[in-house]
C-alpha cells in the first residue's frame, strides 16, 4: 500500500498564508499584530527556536519584540517584564522560550502571562477553557496535529485515537483536541501495560515520546494514519528522526506524517496564528 504522506510544509504554508491575509487586514484597519518573545539564557536550542519564530513574525507580517536577557536573571526581574508586557495596550502576544534556567519556577512564570495574551496556551485558564470544551488559545503542537488531519481530509469522528505521550504541551491538550473532534481517545504513557497491543487498536496514532524510531510496525494497525510528534537527534547520523521508524511503518499505514517536515512546521505556524486570534479577541 502506496501510504498518503501528510506534507507538513505545504500545510504550514497555507496556514500561513491565510495568517498573512489576516495581519494584512487587521493592519489595513490600524491594528499592528505584534508578539513580544523573551529568552533567558543561552540555552542553543532555545536560541534556534526564538530565531524561527521571529522569522515567521517577519513573513507573515507580525511584529516581534525581542527580550534576551542573561541567565543568572532573577525570577523578579522576568516577572517585571511580564507585567509590564502585559499592561501594554500594543503587544498582543507573549511568549516566553522555556525551558527557564534552574532557579527560575517555570510554572510561575506562566501564571504570570494574562491569558488573553498567552500565545502558547500554557496558563492554567487557557489549559482549562480546552478542557472543559471551550478553547480559546491551545498549545501549537497538538493544535497543528488537528489541523493537519482537517486539512488532510482526515476523518476523526468515531474513529480509535491514541496518542502516545501524556505532556502537558503536547499528549494531553490533544487528548482534549480529539475528543472535541468525537474520536474515542486513548492516552498511553511509560507505564501503559502492553503498548503494542494498545497502539494496534488505533486508528490514528500520535507518538509524542522523544524515544529516537521507537514506533515500528508491531504496533501499527493495518491501514492506520501515524502521526509523528518527536524531534529526536539519531545518535549514529546525527540527523533528526521522529519517534516512529518511518521506513519500516510506512508500507502498512494509510497516511504518514515524516520528520522532519511533518508536526514540526506546523507548530510555528500555529503560534502565528494564535498570535492573530489574540490581537481579533483583543
Ligand atoms: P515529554 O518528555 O514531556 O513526554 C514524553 C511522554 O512520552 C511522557 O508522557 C512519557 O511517559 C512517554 N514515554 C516515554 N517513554 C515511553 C515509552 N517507552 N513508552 C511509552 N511512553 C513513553 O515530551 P514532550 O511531550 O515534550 O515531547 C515529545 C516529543 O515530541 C519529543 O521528541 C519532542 O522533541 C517532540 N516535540 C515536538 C514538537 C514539534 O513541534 N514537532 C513540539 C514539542 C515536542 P511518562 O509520562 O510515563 O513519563
Amino acid at each position: 500500500m502506496e501510504p498518503k504522506i501528510i506534507d507538513g510544509k505545504a500545510i504550514s504554508a497555507a496556514v500561513k498564508e491565510e495568517v498573512r491575509a489576516e495581519v494584512d487586514r487587521l493592519k489595513a484597519a490600524g491594528r499592528e499584530v505584534t508578539l513580544a518573545v523573551v529568552l533567558v539564557g543561552d540555552d542553543p536550542a532555545s536560541a534556534v527556536y526564538v530565531r524561527n519564530k521571529k522569522k515567521a513574525c517577519e513573513a507573515v507580517g507580525i511584529r516581534s519584540l525581542s527580550y534576551e536577557m542573561p541567565a543568572d536573571t532573577t525570577q523578579e526581574k522576568l516577572l517585571t517584564c511580564i507585567a509590564e508586557l502585559n499592561g501594554r495596550d500594543d503587544v498582543d502576544g507573549i511568549l516566553v522560550q522555556l525551558p527557564l534556567p534552574a532557579g527560575i519556577d517555570e510554572q510561575a512564570v506562566i501564571r504570570a502571562i494574562a491569558p488573553e495574551k498567552d500565545v502558547d496556551g500554557f496558563h492554567p485558564v487557557n489549559v482549562g477553557l480546552l478542557a472543559i470544551g471551550m478553547p480559546r488559545v491551545v498549545s501549537c503542537t497538538p493544535a497543528g496535529v488537528i489541523e493537519m488531519l482537517v486539512r488532510s481530509g482526515i476523518s476523526i469522528e468515531g474513529r480509535e485515537a491514541l496518542i502516545i505521550g501524556r505532556s502537558n504541551i503536547v499528549g494531553k491538550p490533544l487528548a482534549h483536541l480529539l475528543l472535541q473532534h468525537n474520536a474515542t481517545v486513548t492516552v498511553a504513557h511509560s507505564r501503559t501495560a502492553d503498548l503494542p497491543a494498545v497502539a494496534k487498536r488505533a486508528d490514528i496514532l500520535v507518538a509524542a515520546i522523544g524515544r529516537p524510531r521507537m514506533i515500528g510496525p508491531e504496533y501499527v494497525k493495518e491501514g492506520a494514519v501515524v502521526i509523528d510528534v518527536g524531534i529526536n537527534r539519531d545518535t549514529a547520523t546525527g540527523k533528526l528522526c521522529g519517534d516512529v521508524d518511518y521506513d519500516a511503518v510506512a508500507p502498512h499505514v494509510s497516511a504518514i506524517t515524516p520528520v522532519p517536515g511533518g508536526v514540526g512546521p506546523m507548530t510555528i505556524a500555529m503560534l502565528m496564528k494564535n498570535c492573530v486570534e489574540l490581537s481579533k479577541m483583543r
